[in-house]
């Protein structure tokens, strides 16, 4: 009897929380035909990964359809859309963790359509746990993933950012955000995050973020929460910010809200600005920034539904 229960109402809720970039986000400067296709495609990242836990599949495969669609898009700095470096080339970075503790990261790679397949497959085809450069790159030939030559990830906006950031101030040549991210929790209870990037605009010299490391920018623990960030790489991987809102839980006891604020109050005490979303294995979700907005939304079983762009748009 309880066993029917259960099936047929589920032990807690399963869904998932996105994030597509935290930073300067203005109304006026997005203009009302781009806000609608931002919130048009994460309402279809969300729908894409809700289908899958929707169909009882793990929370894996629901963040990797997920942050697809995300790369897919052209509106977002990962996969297609992303940010041009120094050298006018785009790079990648991405990262995947489940709650049960697996993970996988690659970085600095390019041509790959989809990053987040590649770090997925390092998390389940190989013994390590991150995979950079050229040899990232040749794992990713011999899986044989889709590659895409240069001009499939150009797009003219990110390309005049470029050209912008190149004759700013030394300390505004790295500013621009649009990483995407997500946390899912499926109907077995399991976490999974993932995060996936083309960077900073303009970064130099093999510059690698916080994205594709496990506890700055991704991170994952069924006894506390599945984390994604975005923001000021350095700053992530200074305040191993991730890990850092699961080890409150842990140690401190915190409810996940609680701890992603406090995190993001620290994030500010050090001068970095960026975003996070969180999710315990309870279905309880935090989505916080320091910034004047993150795209991002949610969709959960038990009704919590929307997508958000400034930061006093919260639900
Ligand atoms: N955190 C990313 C990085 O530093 C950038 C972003 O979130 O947009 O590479």
């Amino acid at each position: 009897m309880i066993w029917l229960i259960l099936l047929c109402f589920g032990e807690g809720p399963y869904g998932l929380v996105i994030h597509g970039g935290a930073g300067t986000i203005k109304k006026e400067q997005l203009g009302d035909g781009l806000e609608a296709q931002y919130r048009q495609v994460l309402q279809q990242a969300l729908d894409a990964g809700y289908a899958k836990l929707q169909a009882g599949e793990s929370s894996e495969s629901a963040s990797i359809a997920t942050i697809m669609v995300l790369e897919d898009s052209s509106l977002f700095n990962a996969g297609r859309g992303a940010v041009f470096t120094h050298e006018g080339k785009n790079e990648f970075d991405a990262s995947i963790m489940l709650g049960s503790g697996r993970a996988g990261a690659c970085a600095a790679i390019r041509n790959v359509r989809n990053p987040i397949l590649l770090a997925q497959a390092i998390m389940n085809k190989t013994p390590h746990v991150m995979l950079v450069g050229e040899g990232a790159q040749a794992f990713a030939v011999e899986l044989g993933l889709k590659l895409e030559p240069d001009p499939y990830f150009f797009t003219e906006r990110r390309w005049n950012q470029l050209q912008k950031a190149q004759e700013a101030p030394p300390d505004e040549r790295w500013q621009k955000f649009g990483t995407v991210g997500v946390v899912a929790l499926d109907q077995q209870g399991q976490l999974a995050a993932a995060t996936s990037t083309g960077g900073l605009t303009n970064k130099r010299f093999g510059r690698v973020g916080d994205s594709p490391i496990i506890g700055a920018g991704t991170y994952c623990d069924n006894q506390t929460c599945g984390v994604s960030g975005t923001g000021q790489g350095e700053f992530f991987m200074r305040g191993v910010t991730a890990y850092d809102v699961s080890a409150m839980m842990t140690y401190l006891n915190d409810r996940v809200e609680v701890a992603a604020q406090k995190t993001i109050d620290k994030l500010t005490e050090r001068g970095g600005s960026g975003g996070l979303i969180a999710m315990d294995a309870g279905g309880n979700v935090a989505m916080v920034m320091n910034t004047a907005g993150m795209y991002r939304g949610i969709q959960m079983s038990d009704g919590r539904k929307g997508v958000w762009i400034f930061k006093d748009e919260n639900p």
